[in-house]
């Protein structure tokens, strides 16, 4: 006989629990377990007033983002939806049945207010990522850089030349908010940019050339990755430009030092950190090892003779060509950082190398950089076996990132300016860690604790 549902929907009174609804293995049950807020509410009293009507919880919102961004649900719009409909949100987020999930525009709202003096994003990174210390997962010992490039929010259509942009015709009270922000930045800068295309909605995102494909606009995010268990210990958002990178690159590792007084014995990147001056910094300054390919542009693809065909003499500070003379120096650098070294135009004329030498110029120019010992020293560990396993550590960033855009879904941004670009990476690395000490942890831990904390 064929069955028919009988139930009824208009009950009025249920005997449910939540918790037990909520799968034991659920990816939710492991985050919560390291996710601490429990100081959120004290770091963001001051941004509250102490009357009127009281706000929506702002723990339900960060617990809400953690939700939308753990598991790629990347609107607002939707992930509120997301939230009233499944169990196992409700149950992490601490709603119950039939409490209301705050209205999508709260988010913006707390988020350009509250949430950015209080650096309420950056307070609960922090967080996890102690937690993620205090568990172990924090080696210390190498560190991995590499940036990776996400579509800001802007479209390739709006887009004038930086002579163009109507920086002087832009009200600043009534501008977008992301504009409001560039011209501010401008302003602090005490310059006008004269940029080869800059977008209307977005100004500070980078005009970007992909390989195979149209430029675009966009951020780069820059990670500052342990590799023992690939913990990012820092992220932060740059225009896609590498001068910028290298610059985040420095501010990371000073900023890990300073809050957590860990440094790192290695720093592996690609050859883009293998800039002169980054090494200089790296070996002179902070004395950790740089396992960089060194960036070396002297090598000759004419068959004329190399760089490494002279000797330097750092005792005489000059040069030895292969015919045995001297190449001198000044010793003023460029303002690039390099000092030149020259031959004598006499010399140069009555030799038989000349023309595998210098066959188009009257004398050898040889450049060096004023950070060519911390070159030798990268140089040097290049030849190492700790070398060649930080080249298979540095694949723990590239597959932090794949996983950035093919899991959580970042693969272009939601947010504008670099402050949305900023709010956007933190969350999600965030995200990145907490998974990580759920799917790590959690199996292993000897007494489960299913309940919220
Ligand atoms: S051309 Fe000048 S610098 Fe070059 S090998 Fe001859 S003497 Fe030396």
């Amino acid at each position: 006989m064929m069955g028919q549902q009988l139930g009824s929907q208009d009950r009025l009174f249920y005997s449910f629990n939540l918790e037990a609804h909520v799968p034991a293995d659920h990816l939710l049950r492991g985050i919560n377990r390291f996710l601490d807020l429990s100081e959120l509410r004290q770091r963001l009293a001051p941004f509250y007033s102490h009357t009127g009507r009281p706000s929506i919880d702002p723990e339900l919102m960060i617990r809400m983002l953690m939700v939308g961004y753990c598991l790629g649900i990347r609107s607002e719009r939707r992930l509120c939806e997301e939230v009233h409909l499944n169990l196992a949100y409700r149950w992490f987020c601490r709603l119950g049945l039939e409490d209301a999930v705050p209205d999508h525009s709260t988010f913006s709202k707390n988020r350009h207010g509250r949430f950015r003096e209080s650096e309420a994003f950056r307070h609960v990174f922090e967080t996890v990522l102690q937690r993620c210390m205090a568990e172990g997962l924090v080696g210390g010992e190498g560190f991995a850089v590499d940036a990776s490039v996400v579509r800001a929010d802007a479209s390739r259509a709006h887009r004038v030349s930086g002579e163009e942009f109507p920086y002087g015709d832009l009200d600043p009270e009534h501008g977008t908010r992301a504009v409001r922000e560039y011209l501010e930045a401008l302003d602090e800068a005490g310059e006008m940019s004269a940029r080869k295309s800059v977008s209307l909605t977005d100004p500070a995102a980078s005009w970007t050339a992909a390989p195979g494909g149209p430029a675009f606009f966009a951020y780069s995010t820059n990670y500052l990755v342990d590799v023992k268990a690939g913990i990012v210990l820092d992220v932060e958002a740059t225009a896609a430009h590498r001068t910028k990178e290298l610059d985040a690159t420095k501010k990371m590792i000073e900023r890990v030092e300073e809050r957590f007084d860990v440094k790192p014995k290695h720093l592996i990147g690609d050859m883009a950190y293998g800039a002169a001056p980054l090494l200089g910094w790296l070996v002179e300054k902070k004395q950790i090892e740089p396992h960089v390919p060194v960036w070396d542009k002297a090598e000759r693809q004419d068959g004329t003779l190399s760089r490494r065909d002279f000797n330097f003499d750092a005792e005489n500070d000059r040069y030895t060509c292969p015919a045995g003379r001297h190449l001198h120096t000044t010793g003023r650098p460029t303002a690039d950082g390099t000092i030149l070294y020259r031959s004598k135009n006499l010399e140069c004329a009555s030799c038989p190398l000349k023309p595998q030498c210098c066959p188009n110029t009257p004398q050898r120019k040889i450049s060096r950089s004023i950070h060519e010992a911390s070159r030798d020293v990268a140089r040097t560990l290049a030849n190492t076996e700790t070398y060649r396993q930080s080249r298979r550590d540095r694949k723990k960033v590239e597959m932090l990132f794949a996983h950035l855009k093919r899991i959580l879904k970042l693969d272009r941004l939601r947010l504008r300016g670099r402050t949305g670009a900023q709010d956007e990476f933190l969350l999600a690395a965030t995200a990145q860690n907490l998974r990580r000490m759920a799917k790590w942890l959690v199996p292993k831990a000897p007494n489960l604790d299913l309940a919220p904390a």
